[in-house]
């Protein structure tokens, strides 16, 4: 059985020396995946909104200094097919769950694609969207938090999607603790719960200077946090699957 992925990096990419300072770290903590944003769907227009093409270009340079492949967010169908050849994983975010249009591209090419749930998706819709992406095949699901009445956190981290993932579907899942915590000290307990209920991944927001963070800070856990979850949640993956 394979153990449980980690996939972690800032929010954005923020320069060339920050995205390959902390992939250097990263690497060293063991983590399986680099993630970091270029193009960022902000709910502020006047908020970090990316470094676009150039925060590829610094991505690619710091999956070539370490040799962690690289998660990134793509927006629009242009953009995809820029960049889906470069890159090891596309991230479909949340708002981008039902442009039909994007998901349609990213079925051209043969590339893993993590379509994250939207903002208040039912269970069906996200698996329906992911069939346009060339029928499901290739595609990692991503449950990120959904809207409750509650605004007590970010959003509610929707564990159930785990169980119901596995017995309706064949896709992997991997949980982004993260956007739905908004918050750093839920994400350990709430990346081992995932981890314990099943889950093939997770995905998390890190800095080495959260403080300092363009995009998402109050919710960037540091670099010793990260190396915790890491060592716990591989451990847990391993002493779940020895039953
Ligand atoms: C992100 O991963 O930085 C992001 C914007 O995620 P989401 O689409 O889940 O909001
Ligand atoms: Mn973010």
């Amino acid at each position: 059985m394979k153990n449980v992925k980690i996939i972690a990096g800032p929010c954005a990419i923020e320069s060339e020396e920050q995205i390959i300072r902390i992939a250097k770290q990263l690497k060293e903590i063991g983590v399986d995946y680099l993630r970091g944003g270029a193009f960022k769907p902000r709910t502020n227009p006047e908020s970090f909104q990316g470094l676009g093409d150039k925060g590829i270009e610094y991505l690619l340079k710091a999956k070539e200094e370490t040799g962690l492949p690289v998660v990134t967010e793509l927006m629009s169908i242009e953009q995809v097919r820029k960049y889906a050849d470069k890159i090891d994983i596309i991230q479909i975010g949340s708002r981008n769950m039902y442009n039909y249009e994007l998901l349609k591209e990213l079925g051209k090419y043969d590339k893993p694609v993590l379509l994250k749930r939207g903002l208040s998706a039912t269970y069906k819709e996200w698996i329906s969207a992911a069939k346009y992406i060339n029928g499901g095949k290739n595609v990692i699901l991503c449950e990120r938090g959904i809207r409750s009445f509650d605004n007590s956190t970010r959003n509610v981290l929707d564990l159930q999607a785990i169980p119901y993932i596995k017995k309706n579907t064949n896709y992997d899942i991997i949980i982004d603790p993260s956007h739905a915590a908004g918050n750093t000290y839920m994400i350990e307990p709430m990346s081992l719960a995932a981890v314990a209920a099943g889950c093939d991944g997770l995905i998390i927001e890190v800095h080495d200077r959260p403080e300092e963070a363009l995009c998402d800070k109050e919710q960037a856990i540091d670099m010793e946090c990260i190396k915790s979850i890491t060592t716990k949640a591989k451990s847990l993956c391993k002493t779940l699957n020895k039953k």
